[in-house]
């Protein structure tokens, strides 16, 4: 189903977000309240092409999904929505992250032509509606697992498919002989990241707190995210052995995109810190933050964050 775009894509709008120091609330990024819908229904398509943020895309047609493998039994769904992972083993399917509902049958297919076995677990990277959106269309046949944190913010959004199983520190999940390793180390993109390990075959999946392609860092402030903390998730999964990284969206990347990252993100906080020290402006963050630093000028970074990003770098 393609939404009606005006309609949906008022959800990228103004609100705090434009003005304030906070992007969106996650859960305002796929669930419009009839309020917001009938506010602003006469805002132009064109300030929502422009927002060129994932809210923004939720509300166009989905983008073609292409099934990968990324190793033997792991898989990864790209296209629509943040990219899911599919773990095959001989006693059922885990999967991480469920894209937006309306990719469920999607999804569906896709699995079913790899195994005949169910779907048993999801596991949500974070609450945001583009992880979490077919969590519902799951739930009467897997068990949804995730952060502590981003159940709560799921509950307090009203956003459906929050967790019904959570963990603060983390999990594993032993299934068909094989082992899946959710752990969170710190806020970054939310309070409520998960990062995913699979041991067997080297890989992990961090959810939005290492994308690749065009959509960038994004630091969810109003869902309790943070710059300074962003790293420790990073050298939290960095511990563990992997080569292959399955990013939150983007192509599949390696340990070592993950390593320059960590660098690009430690190099991004010192230069901000010193701007915000000399007295900048949002305008002159923001430039630096394009210019040197390679944020997509359209995402929802440069949109939303900085005056955030400025404030938690406040000396
Ligand atoms: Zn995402
Ligand atoms: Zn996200």
């Amino acid at each position: 189903m393609i939404p009606r775009p005006v309609k949906n894509c008022t959800i990228a709008l103004p609100q705090k977000t434009v003005a304030g120091p906070h992007q969106p609330r996650a859960g305002v990024e796929s669930t419009l309240t009839p309020m917001r819908k009938n506010a602003l229904v006469l805002l132009p398509l064109v300030f929502c092409l422009a927002a060129g943020s994932w809210i923004a895309r939720a509300q166009q047609p989905a983008a073609p999904s292409k099934l990968e493998k990324v190793k033997d039994d792991l898989y990864v769904i790209s296209g629509d929505g943040g990219n899911t992972t599919v773990y095959l083993t001989d006693a059922g399917v885990i999967l991480v992250d469920a894209k937006f509902e309306r990719d469920h049958d999607d999804i569906m297919d896709k699995v079913k032509s790899l195994t005949d076995k169910p779907i048993k677990y999801v596991i949500s990277t974070h609450p945001h509606g583009d992880h979490t959106g077919g969590n519902e269309k799951m739930r009467p046949f897997a068990v949804i697992v995730g952060h502590f944190d981003a159940r709560a913010d799921m509950i307090r959004q009203k956003l459906p498919g929050a967790p019904e199983v959570t963990f603060t520190d983390g999990l594993s999940i032993n299934l068909g002989g094989k082992e899946v390793v959710a752990r969170h180390f710190s806020p970054g993109h939310t309070d409520g990241d998960a990062v995913v390990y699979f041991p067997a075959l080297r890989v992990v999946s961090m959810g939005d707190m290492f994308n690749t392609g065009t959509f960038g860092v994004h630091i969810d402030y109003k869902s309790g995210g943070s710059i300074m903390e962003w790293t420790k998730t990073l050298d939290g999964a960095l511990k563990w052995d992997f080569d292959t990284v399955i990013p939150g969206h983007g192509p599949v990347a390696t340990r070592n995109d993950l390593i320059k990252f960590r660098a690009a993100v430690d190099a991004t906080r010192t230069r901000v810190r010193a701007m915000v020290r000399e007295g900048k402006t949002k305008d002159d963050v923001a430039k630096v933050l394009i210019d040197e630093f390679g944020w997509n000028p359209m995402g929802l970074g440069i949109r939303n964050d900085v005056p955030g990003l400025m404030d938690e770098l406040k000396p």
